[in-house]
C-alpha cells in the first residue's frame, strides 16, 4: 500500500491545521477548551477507526454517534456555542464590520464617565464593594431585568449611595447605558473559567462572566482589598489606578 501525495493534499492539510488552530484559539478565549479537546479526541478516534483501520462494526457505531452527536452537542452545549459564536463575531475583522453598520451616535464622551471614576476611587479608599457594568453595542437588557430600575443621571454621590454598605441595592451589579444608571442590584452570569485565581470571588467572576458574553466593560471595586479591576472581552485587569481606569473608559 502506498500513498500519492499531491500539492492539493498538502494545501488541504495545511488549511485544516489552520482551521483547527483558529478554533482552538476561539474556544480558549471563550473558556470552552475542555470541550474542544473532547471533540477533537472523538473525531480523531472516529477517523482512525472507520477510515484508517476500516473496522466496519465499530465504525458504523461511531458513524451513528456522529450523526446523533451533532444534535446532542447543540442541545447540551447551548451556552458554550452561544459564547463561541459571540467570540467569533467579536473578532477584529467582524468588529470593524459591525462598527460600520452600528449607529454612529454610540460614540460617547469620556467626561460622561468621570462620576464613575470618582466614585470608584472614593469607594476603593473606603473598601466599599462595587460592581458597575457599562453597556456598549450589545444589549444588557436581560441583566437589567434581573435588578431594580433606577434610570437616573450618572452621579458620584448616587453611585456611592447605591453601593453603601447594607444599602438596599448594594448587592449585585449596577448597569450603565448611554451615560445613565439604568438599574442596580442586577444578577450577572458567573464565569466558569477554571484559570481565575482562587482568591477572586463571585463579584470578580461575574464581572468576567458578563464581559465574556457581551462587549460590556465591567468595573469591580473589591470590598476586601479596595483594589479596582476592569473586565473587558473576558480578560480582567487588576489593581488599576484612577488614570488607568479613565484610560480604559475613554478607549
Ligand atoms: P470582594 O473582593 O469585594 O470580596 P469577591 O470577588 O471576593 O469580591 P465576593 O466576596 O464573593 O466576591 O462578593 C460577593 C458579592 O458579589 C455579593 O455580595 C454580590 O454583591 C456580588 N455578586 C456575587 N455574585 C454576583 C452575580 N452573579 N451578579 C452580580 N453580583 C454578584
Ligand atoms: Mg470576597
Amino acid at each position: 500500500m502506498f500513498f500519492e501525495i499531491s500539492i492539493k493534499d498538502i494545501v488541504d492539510v495545511v488549511l485544516v491545521a489552520f482551521l483547527l488552530y483558529y478554533f482552538y484559539r476561539l474556544m480558549k478565549e471563550s473558556g470552552s477548551l475542555n470541550i474542544f479537546s473532547g471533540i477533537l479526541v472523538f473525531v480523531l478516534l472516529w477517523v482512525f477507526v472507520s477510515r484508517v483501520l476500516q473496522m466496519k462494526l465499530l465504525g458504523s457505531i461511531f458513524d451513528q454517534m456522529m450523526s446523533v452527536g451533532v444534535l446532542a452537542f447543540i442541545v447540551i452545549f447551548q451556552d458554550e456555542i452561544r459564547r463561541f459564536f459571540k467570540t467569533l463575531g467579536s473578532h477584529r475583522h467582524f468588529k470593524k464590520l459591525s462598527k460600520f453598520f452600528s449607529r454612529d451616535d454610540a460614540e460617547e464622551n469620556t467626561s460622561d464617565y468621570l462620576p464613575i471614576v470618582m466614585a470608584c476611587m472614593s469607594m476603593s479608599q473606603q473598601n466599599v464593594g462595587a460592581l458597575i457594568v457599562i453597556e456598549r453595542n450589545e444589549s444588557l437588557e436581560e441583566y437589567v431585568q434581573t435588578g431594580e430600575t433606577v434610570n437616573a443621571d450618572l452621579s458620584q454621590r448616587l453611585i456611592e449611595a447605591i453601593f453603601f454598605k447594607n444599602a438596599p441595592l448594594h448587592d449585585g451589579a449596577m448597569i450603565v447605558r448611554g451615560g445613565r444608571i439604568m438599574a442596580a442590584a442586577c444578577i450577572l452570569p458567573v464565569s466558569h473559567d477554571l484559570n481565575i485565581p482562587k482568591k477572586l470571588g463571585l463579584r470578580h467572576r461575574s464581572a468576567k462572566g458578563v464581559s465574556e458574553l457581551t462587549d460590556a466593560i465591567a468595573i469591580v471595586v473589591s470590598e476586601e482589598t479596595g483594589n479596582i479591576s476592569v473586565a473587558v472581552g473576558g480578560k480582567i485587569k487588576m489593581g488599576l489606578n484612577a488614570q488607568q481606569l479613565e484610560g480604559i473608559l475613554s478607549k
